[in-house]
C-alpha cells in the first residue's frame, strides 16, 4: 500500500503509449477534469471536455467552481504532478506575479508555535486558484487533440453493459457550434462534476449500482479577503502562514487562519471557524478576528482591501464507494470531487485530482480489459481516497468526539494519542516534523506516520518538551 501511494505521486507521462479509445468525453473542465483529459489525451484519438461554464481567457471566478475565490494551496504532490505532465506553470505563474515559495519564507504553526523546519526544499505557489486553472486549462487545452464543448452532461448512452456515449444539453447562449442537446459518442467516459455530480443518480436510474455515499459532518466557515501587498516577494519575510488554533487559544473562534503573498502584489487571507463560529462577514470583523491572531494578521489586513470578504459554507467531507457497487458500465471512471471532498482546511482536493489522474493512468496503462467495468482503476484510487481520508476525516472525527463527549473505542482512542502525539512533536523534532509533512502534503502515505522510529522519536520530544 505505501509503495503503491508513492508510485502513484511519482507517475509520468509514458514515453510510447498506444492509442486505446477513439473518444474519450471528460464530463466537467475544472482541475479533475483538465488532469484528466491530460492523462487520456496519450490514450485517445480525441479528448472532449464538457463544460457548462463560459471558461474566461483570463483567469477569473466562475459559478461551476463557487469555492474558487478561497484560498487554494496546491500541496508539493499536486504541484510536482502538475510539474511533470504540464511543465511551465510554476514558472508561468510566477512571471504572471504569483510566488514560488520556498521554506525560509514559510510558516506553519499551531498556537503561534513555529513547527521546526524539517530541511526539505518544499516549495508551495503562492496563487489565486482561477490563476491556477487558467494556466493548467491553458497547457491541456493546447494538446492538440483536446477541445471543450461548451454543453452540460445530462446523462450517459450504453450499449451492452458499456458507455457508448455522454448525452449533453446546451448552455442556451447560441454560442458557434453549440447544439441544444446531443450526444457525443465516446468509448471512455469520465465524471468530473465535482461535489455536485450526478453521476450516481444516472447510474441508478440505468439500472447500474449507485456508490455508497458516506458523509462526514465537517461545519467549516471560510472567509476569504484580498489585500494590497506593498512588499515585493524577496522583501518579506514570510509570504506564506498556515495557524492552527487549539480551542484554548484566544482567536476568537478562528480555527485555522491562513495567507499567502499572491499575484497583484496581494495578500490572500482566509480565516475559517467550524460550526457556529462565522469568523470576518464583513472586513471590519475580519480584520477585528485577525487582530486576536499573530501579529502578521494584524499587519497584511492593515493595508488597502482590493476585494471584500467572500465567505464560504462546507457542511462535510464526502466519498462515494465505487469499489463496493456490484454493478457499474464499463468504460466509465469518476475523479476529483466527484468521487471524495474533504474538510477543505487540509488542502488535499487538488492534489488528490491529481492522484486520480495517477490512477487512472496506470490503470490505462496496465493492460485491463476496457470492455469490463473499471474495477481496477477504482481499487487504485481507493488508495488515494483511503489516505486522504484517514488525515482529514480522521481529524475532524477526533474533534466532533471530543466536542460531544463520545465514548469510543480503545484502539480507536491509541491512534488518536499517537497522531497528537506526533503532532506535538512534529513542532520540535526536524524527522518527525519531515515525517508529518510527508504526509501532509501527500507525499506519501499516512502509514509512514506508524514506522517505530518516527513513533519513537515523537514520544521522546513529547516527554521532552513536556519535562523541559
Ligand atoms: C472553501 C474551500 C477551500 C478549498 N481549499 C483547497 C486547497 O487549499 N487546496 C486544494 O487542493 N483544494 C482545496 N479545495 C478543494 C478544491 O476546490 C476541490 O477539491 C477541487 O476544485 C476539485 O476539483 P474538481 O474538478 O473535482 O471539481 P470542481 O472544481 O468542483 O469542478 C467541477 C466542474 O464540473 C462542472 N460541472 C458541473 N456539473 C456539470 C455537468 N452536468 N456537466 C459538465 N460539467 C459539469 C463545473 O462547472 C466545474 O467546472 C477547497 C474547497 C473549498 C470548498
Amino acid at each position: 500500500m505505501l509503495t503503491l501511494f508513492e508510485s502513484l505521486v511519482g507517475a509520468e507521462p509514458p514515453h510510447d503509449a498506444p492509442v486505446l479509445f477513439d473518444t474519450a468525453c471528460v464530463m466537467g473542465g475544472s482541475i479533475a477534469g483538465l488532469l484528466a483529459a491530460r492523462v487520456l489525451s496519450d490514450r485517445a484519438r480525441k479528448v472532449v471536455i464538457v463544460e457548462p461554464d463560459d471558461l474566461p481567457k483570463e483567469a477569473g471566478p466562475r459559478p461551476g467552481v463557487p469555492q474558487d475565490q478561497q484560498v487554494h494551496t496546491l500541496l508539493p504532490a499536486g504541484r510536482l504532478w502538475v510539474e511533470r505532465w504540464l511543465p511551465g506553470v510554476s514558472r508561468e505563474a510566477q512571471d504572471r506575479g504569483a510566488s514560488l515559495v520556498g521554506p525560509d519564507k514559510q510558516f506553519v504553526g499551531h498556537d503561534d508555535v513555529r513547527q521546526v523546519r524539517d530541511g526539505v526544499d518544499h516549495r508551495f505557489l503562492a496563487i489565486g486558484r482561477p490563476l491556477l486553472e487558467t494556466l493548467v486549462r491553458d497547457r491541456v487545452t493546447a494538446l492538440p487533440n483536446v477541445s471543450v464543448l461548451r454543453a452540460r452532461a445530462t446523462g450517459l448512452r450504453y450499449d451492452d453493459g458499456a458507455v457508448t456515449g455522454v448525452r449533453f444539453a446546451g448552455t442556451g447562449t447560441g454560442g458557434r457550434g453549440e447544439r441544444a442537446e446531443g450526444v457525443i459518442a465516446a468509448d471512455f467516459a469520465v465524471d468530473a462534476m465535482g461535489r455536485s455530480s450526478r453521476l450516481s443518480n444516472w447510474l441508478a436510474q440505468d439500472g447500474y449500482d449507485q456508490p455508497r455515499l458516506e458523509r462526514l459532518e465537517a461545519p467549516v466557515n471560510y472567509a476569504t479577503a484580498l489585500f494590497e501587498r506593498p512588499a515585493k516577494l524577496a522583501e518579506l519575510e514570510t509570504a506564506t502562514v498556515l495557524q492552527l488554533f487549539t480551542p484554548q487559544y484566544p482567536s476568537g473562534g478562528v480555527s485555522v487562519a491562513a495567507a499567502t503573498a499572491t499575484e497583484g502584489q496581494q495578500w490572500l487571507v482566509m480565516l475559517m471557524g467550524y460550526g457556529d463560529e462565522r469568523p470576518g462577514r464583513t472586513i471590519d470583523e475580519f480584520r477585528a478576528n485577525c487582530a486576536l491572531l499573530p501579529a502578521i494578521f494584524g499587519d497584511i489586513t492593515s493595508g488597502d482591501v482590493t476585494r471584500d470578504v467572500v465567505p464560504y459554507h462546507q457542511a462535510e467531507s464526502r466519498r462515494r464507494h465505487f469499489t463496493e457497487a456490484g454493478r457499474l458500465p464499463a468504460r466509465l471512471v469518476g475523479m476529483g470531487d466527484a468521487v471524495a471532498s474533504f474538510n477543505p482546511v487540509y488542502g488535499q482536493g487538488m492534489s488528490s485530482a491529481a492522484l486520480h489522474a495517477s490512477c487512472l493512468a496506470s490503470y490505462l496503462d496496465s493492460g485491463a480489459d476496457p470492455g469490463e467495468a473499471a474495477t481496477e482503476f477504482f481499487r487504485l484510487q481507493q488508495v488515494v481516497v483511503d489516505a486522504a481520508w484517514a488525515v482529514s476525516a480522521g481529524g475532524d472525527a477526533a474533534r466532533i468526539d471530543a466536542e460531544n463527549g463520545t465514548e469510543v473505542p480503545e484502539e480507536v482512542r491509541r491512534q488518536r494519542r499517537v497522531m497528537e502525539q506526533i503532532v506535538r512533536a512534529a513542532l520540535v523534532d526536524p524527522a518527525v516534523s519531515g515525517a508529518f509533512n510527508n504526509v501532509s502534503y501527500m507525499l506519501r502515505h499516512p502509514g509512514t506516520l506508524f514506522d517505530p522510529a518516527i513513533l519513537e522519536k515523537a514520544a521522546a520530544a513529547v516527554e521532552g518538551a513536556t519535562a523541559g
